[in-house]
C-alpha cells in the first residue's frame, strides 16, 4: 500500500485522486493533504474522511481558520511554502502526488525528490520549466517519476520499460479543444466562458484554457521530451477528437503501440497509484462500438501557434521552456480576469520568448534561475 502526500487535493486531479481511493481503498492511504485556501469546506471534509496526519493550507489566515474547525481531530495544520515542504518531507510518506496547478509546484517537487519519494506527476508546469534539473535529480536520487497526465501515462504504458533508442516517434494525441477547426479571426472574439467549456474533459480553469489554446499540448510536448528523453522532432501531435487513444509510440521497426481507455482522469491516476500492479475497475469500461469511428487529423499550427512556439522553446533549450510556461501562466490569468483577449495569450508568449535574453542565460541553469523567470515575467 502507498502512503501518499496529495498536493492540490481540492482541485480536479486532487478530488479525482481521492475518488480513486474511495473505490480502491487498499491501494493507498493519505498521510498529508495540501491545497490553497479557497475551498476550505471541501478541505475540511476531505480531512475528516481521509484522516491525514498533516494538512497544509497555503494562506496563513485560511490555515488558522481550518485548524480551529478541526480542533476535535488529531491533525497538524501548517501553512505557506514551508508547510508544503514539511508535508512532502513526512517520514511516513513514500509517494507525492503533485496535483497543484502552476510553477508553485516546483519547490515541493524538488524537495520530494530529495526525500526519495516516488512522484506521481500531474503538475506538468514543473517539468516544463525545470525538466533538466528535475530529471537529473531524480536519476541521481534513484527516484521514479510516474506520469499522471493521460497522454504521458499512455506513453509510459506503451513503452513498458523500453528505452528511447527503441523509439522512432511519440504520437501525442490531442482532443483539439472546443475551437478545433476555427480560424484565427474567429478565435479573436473568444470569451472566458466559451473557452472554459471543454468537449471531453472536466478540469481546472487553467488547464481548460490551455486546452482551448492548445498551449496544453505545447506544455505536454516539453513534458514528453523530459519524461521519455526524445528529441523535439520525434514528437508528433495528432488531433483525435474522441479522446479514446490517449497517445501512442511508434517504435524503430514501425510497430505502433497505442493505449486506449475512456476519457476519465481517474484511470491514469489509478495507474500511477497502483503501478506496477493493475487493480480493479474504477472507471466505466471502454465500449469501442459506442465510440466508433475514431478519427485522426493533423493540428492546424498556423492557427494554434502554441505547438510551434513550444517546439521552438524546446529546440532552443535552456530556460526557454520556463519562459514559455511562465508567460503562458501570466497570460491565462490575465485572460480569465478579463484584461486581455484570447489571441493575446499567443502574442504574450511569443513576445516573451522573443524578449528573453538567452545570452545571459546559458543552457544549464539552477532552481533559482527558474524561480526568477517566474517572478520577472
Ligand atoms: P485545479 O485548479 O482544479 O486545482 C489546483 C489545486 O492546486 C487546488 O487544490 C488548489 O487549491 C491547489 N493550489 C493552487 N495554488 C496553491 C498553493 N499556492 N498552495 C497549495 N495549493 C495550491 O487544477 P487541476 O485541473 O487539478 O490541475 C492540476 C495540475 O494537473 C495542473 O498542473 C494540470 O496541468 C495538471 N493536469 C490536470 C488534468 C485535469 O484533468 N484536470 C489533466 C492532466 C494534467
Ligand atoms: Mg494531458
Amino acid at each position: 500500500m502507498r502512503h501518499i502526500v496529495l498536493l492540490g487535493s481540492t482541485g480536479s486531479i486532487g478530488t479525482q485522486t481521492l475518488d480513486v481511493l474511495r473505490h480502491q481503498p487498499g491501494c493507498a492511504c493519505v498521510e498529508a493533504l495540501a491545497a490553497g485556501g479557497h475551498r476550505l469546506d471541501l478541505l475540511e471534509q476531505q480531512t475528516r474522511e481521509f484522516h491525514p496526519q498533516l494538512v497544509a493550507v497555503y494562506e496563513e489566515t485560511a490555515a488558522r481558520d481550518l485548524s480551529i474547525r478541526l480542533k476535535d481531530m488529531d491533525v497538524r495544520v501548517v501553512s505557506g511554502m514551508e508547510g508544503l515542504l514539511g508535508a512532502v518531507a513526512l517520514e511516513s510518506a513514500d509517494m507525492v502526488v503533485t496535483a497543484m496547478v502552476g510553477m508553485i509546484g516546483l519547490e515541493p517537487t524538488v524537495e520530494a525528490i530529495r526525500r526519495h519519494k516516488t512522484i506521481a506527476l500531474a503538475n506538468k508546469e514543473t517539468l516544463v520549466c525545470a525538466g533538466a534539473l528535475i530529471m537529473q535529480m531524480a536519476r541521481e536520487e534513484g527516484v521514479q517519476i510516474l506520469p499522471v497526465d493521460s497522454e504521458h501515462s499512455a506513453i509510459f504504458q506503451c513503452l513498458d520499460g523500453r528505452g528511447p533508442e527503441t523509439v522512432r516517434r511519440i504520437l501525442l494525441t490531442a482532443s483539439g479543444g472546443p475551437f478545433r477547426g476555427w480560424t484565427w479571426e474567429q478565435l479573436k472574439d473568444v470569451r472566458p466562458e466559451q473557452a472554459l467549456k471543454h468537449p471531453n474533459w472536466s478540469m481546472g480553469a487553467k488547464i481548460t484554457i490551455d486546452s482551448a489554446t492548445m498551449m496544453n499540448k505545447g506544455l505536454e510536448m516539453i513534458e514528453a521530451k523530459w519524461l521519455f528523453d526524445v528529441r523535439p522532432e520525434q514528437i508528433q501531435v495528432v488531433v483525435h477528437p474522441q479522446s479514446i487513444v490517449h497517445s501512442a509510440v511508434e517504435f524503430t521497426n514501425g510497430s505502433v503501440i497505442a493505449q486506449m481507455g475512456v476519457p476519465d482522469m481517474r484511470l491514469p491516476i489509478q495507474e500511477a497509484l497502483e503501478y506496477p500492479k493493475r487493480g480493479a475497475l474504477t472507471v466505466e469500461p471502454l465500449d469501442l462500438f459506442a465510440k466508433s469511428p475514431l478519427t485522426f487529423e493533423k493540428p492546424d499550427e498556423d492557427v494554434f501557434r502554441s505547438i510551434r512556439l513550444a517546439r521552438e522553446a524546446l529546440i532552443r533549450g535552456g530556460l526557454y521552456p520556463a519562459v514559455f510556461n511562465a508567460a503562458n501562466e501570466k497570460a491565462v490569468a490575465a485572460f480569465l480576469a478579463g484584461s486581455i483577449g484570447f489571441t493575446d495569450i499567443f502574442h504574450r508568449v511569443e513576445a516573451a520568448l522573443e524578449r528573453y535574453d538567452a545570452v545571459a542565460h546559458p543552457q544549464t541553469y539552477t532552481l533559482e534561475d527558474v524561480l526568477e523567470i517566474g517572478r520577472s515575467l
